[in-house]
């Protein structure tokens, strides 16, 4: 009889396998690939940004979720405004120091390999029992009990944790069977969704493919029936990278799981883009106006990309804009494009929805209806940006409940 089951081995099962065994606990995980955190390997381009300094009591600013109350959820969950904190102590405790690139937080070794590799031998050292190859669909529940029947055996364990992910990255373990499972225990799942991941435009774009530049984007709703109005829902500033198939770079990620909760809802999204952000309207008229003698492409490149200048000379005759500077400036700062869908789980970097918010008990991530059962990481209705949100937070689910059985 084991204190404590994980199904699944990513980065929230292992903080809790961790915190669990160290109290004294006997613990099993159960993970169907062959290796633990195929993930984690592949995370920040196999560096693992695995936590970010950028953190404020508004937790909404890094976060996404269905349901209303998530920001408090975080808030009880976190205890604190240092989350990042909380995971440099863990990361430390397993003998992981690390090195900062501006805000975002690295193993020191910049190879999310060295994490993985400490925390093997963390699970080792600590007696932690792994079973690969362990796809679990049913958990059968029993007086106080869980029972799991696994490669000839019965696992018996007195608490669980859901610790299954979410559905992106197929060929790194991202499997719907998580959200399965929690249904055949009654537990509510919200719709999933990609996100972290690009956003395919109604207008063809490949004729700028390749191109890259600094830009701030809005993501904005339109109800069908209200088309004028502007609904910012979330603005970021970046590196735009345009690709055959739309947008796409880290700003575009960051707006990715909230463009898919609009056209999920069947309202209209569109991203406007300001491609000359920094750089003040009388400086644009000035040299429009000292150099009028060239043409319109050329004086655009003056502010942006040769190939996305003739783009939006192209939709400027399309619009019918007129030459006036005054309104190529306008379009300059307002270049709209209406987005169709998202790249997919299989280019998403994580997923957004999951098991409900409202099933969870925050300070321990306990499941409200099944006591001994809980939940950790990505499997629940809450998302993170780019920059190590995700990770901090599958690190402190998994860490909560790993000290609270
Ligand atoms: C390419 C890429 C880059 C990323 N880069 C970063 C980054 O730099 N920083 C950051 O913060 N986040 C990053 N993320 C996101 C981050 O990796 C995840 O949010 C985080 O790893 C989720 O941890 P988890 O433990 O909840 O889930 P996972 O890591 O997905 O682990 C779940 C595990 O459960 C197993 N499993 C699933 N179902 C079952 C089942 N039924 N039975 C048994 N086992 C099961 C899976 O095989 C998997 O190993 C990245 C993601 C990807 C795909």
């Amino acid at each position: 009889m084991y204190d404590l089951c994980i199904i699944g081995g990513g980065m929230a099962a292992l903080s809790c396998a961790v915190t669990a065994a160290r109290r004294g606990l006997k613990v099993i995980i159960l993970e169907k690939n062959d290796k633990l955190g195929k993930k984690i390997y592949a995370s920040g381009n196999g560096r693992c940004n695995i936590t970010n300094h950028d953190f404020s009591y508004n937790y909404t600013r890094y976060y996404n979720s269905s349901s209303e109350n998530y920001e408090e959820f975080l808030k009880t969950l976190f205890k604190s405004s240092y989350p990042d904190k909380e995971v440099i102590e863990f990361l430390n405790s397993i003998g992981i120091i690390t090195y900062d690139i501006d805000s975002y937080v690295y193993p020191k070794s910049l190879q999310a390999s060295s994490l993985m590799w400490a925390l093997n031998d963390e699970l080792i050292n600590l007696k932690v029992e792994i079973l690969f190859k362990s796809e679990i669909h049913k958990i059968d529940i029993n007086d106080e009990t869980y029972e799991i029947n696994v490669s000839n055996r019965r696992i018996t364990a007195s608490n669980i944790v859901l610790a299954c992910g979410g559905a992106s990255y197929k060929k790194l373990g991202g499997t719907l069977s998580g959200y399965e499972l929690a249904k055949t225990l009654n537990i509510d799942c919200t719709d999933i969704s990609p996100a972290l991941c690009g956003l395919k435009t109604i207008e063809d774009v490949s004729a700028v493919s390749g191109v890259r530049v600094r830009a701030v984007a809005r993501l904005y709703c339109d109800n069908l029936d209200n088309s004028t109005k502007d609904n910012v829902c979330a603005v970021e500033e970046g590196e735009l990278q345009i690709t055959d198939y739309g947008l796409s770079g880290i700003m575009i990620f960051n707006l990715s799981s909230k463009a898919g909760k609009i056209l999920k809802s069947g309202e209209r999204a569109f991203v406007k883009l300001d491609f000359a952000p920094d750089v003040e309207d009388k400086v644009i008229y000035d040299i429009f106006n000292n150099h009028s003698y060239r043409k319109d492409r050329a004086l655009l490149n003056l502010l942006i990309n040769d190939k996305l200048a003739e783009f939006v000379v192209r939709r400027q005759k399309k619009e019918n804009i007129s030459y006036d500077i005054s309104d190529i400036i306008k379009l300059l700062h307002n270049f709209i494009f209406e987005i169709k869908g998202l790249t997919g789980f299989d280019n998403a970097q994580v997923t957004a929805g999951g098991i409900n918010l409202e099933e969870i008990n925050p300070e321990d991530m306990s499941i409200k209806k099944h006591p001994g059962m809980y939940v950790a990481g990505e499997m629940t209705d809450i998302d993170g940006i780019c920059g190590g949100y995700n990770l901090t937070y599958a690190i402190i689910t998994g860490k909560r409940v790993g000290e609270s059985i």
